[in-house]
């Protein structure tokens, strides 16, 4: 779905010139012709973005612009016509988040656009599991040491996913053996081991302990 941008502008022309290359950008857009139709677009649908008129007929850009930010932190880019406006401009760069000046290029509009939408809504972390120099992310199925990438097997990922997600408890063998049986049949105890040695190699890190005739842990970090 693509992000969801609101154009308030009265002049039909500048509209169009702003929408199309919009959408063609995979925006989804909805256009507004003055102040109040504005505000009225704002409380009936969720917006990414809003590019906002400064000379609306009705209620002008300003008062829009505080409006909506009495309820809402959503992204908006003040249109400007006059040099003059500036000053005004800077005054209410707390309120809105970056102004174009008009006549502006839309290269230029499709660049703040893009910017402001990533400052506004960073793309969702992954979801990094951090132990000394190693990293690993489930949804990405990454691994790091270092910062350099280690390739694992689907079963040495579920084995230091395991320890991982459990620091501190120890897993006997028999406990990965059915982990591993789900997966490879055959191996036994000498499989768990073959694994665990594998994953110690790789990793070049002895985060993985063996207790004494029990299993494997990794430990909690202090
Ligand atoms: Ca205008």
């Amino acid at each position: 779905m693509g992000k969801k941008i609101l154009i308030v502008e009265d002049e039909a022309a500048i509209r169009r010139i702003l929408a199309e290359p919009l959408v063609c950008a995979g925006y989804e857009v909805a256009e507004a012709s003055d102040g109040p139709e504005g505000l009225e677009a704002f409380r009936r649908q969720e917006f990414d973005l809003i590019l906002l008129d400064i000379l609306l007929p009705g209620l002008d850009g300003y008062a829009v612009c505080g409006r909506i930010r009495q309820k809402s932190q959503v992204p908006i880019i003040l249109l400007t016509a006059l040099d003059t406006e500036d000053a005004q401009i800077r005054g209410f760069d707390k309120l809105a988040d970056d102004y174009i000046t008009k006549p502006f290029s839309i290269k230029l509009v499709l660049k703040r656009v893009e910017a402001l939408l990533r400052r506004t809504s960073p793309e969702p972390a992954p979801d990094w599991i951090r132990c000394r120099e190693l990293t690993l992310s489930e949804t990405e199925r990454r691994v790091t040491v270092s910062g350099n990438e280690v390739a694992l097997t689907y079963l040495e990922f579920e084995i230091l996913l395991l320890l991982l997600k459990n620091r501190g408890r120890v897993f006997t063998r028999d406990e990965l053996l059915s982990l591993i049986w789900g997966y490879d049949f055959g191996g036994g105890e000498k499989g768990v081991n073959f694994h665990i040695m594998n994953l110690r190699r790789k990793l070049k890190a002895d985060l993985i302990e063996t207790v004494r005739g029990v299993g494997y842990k990794i430990a909690k970090e202090n």
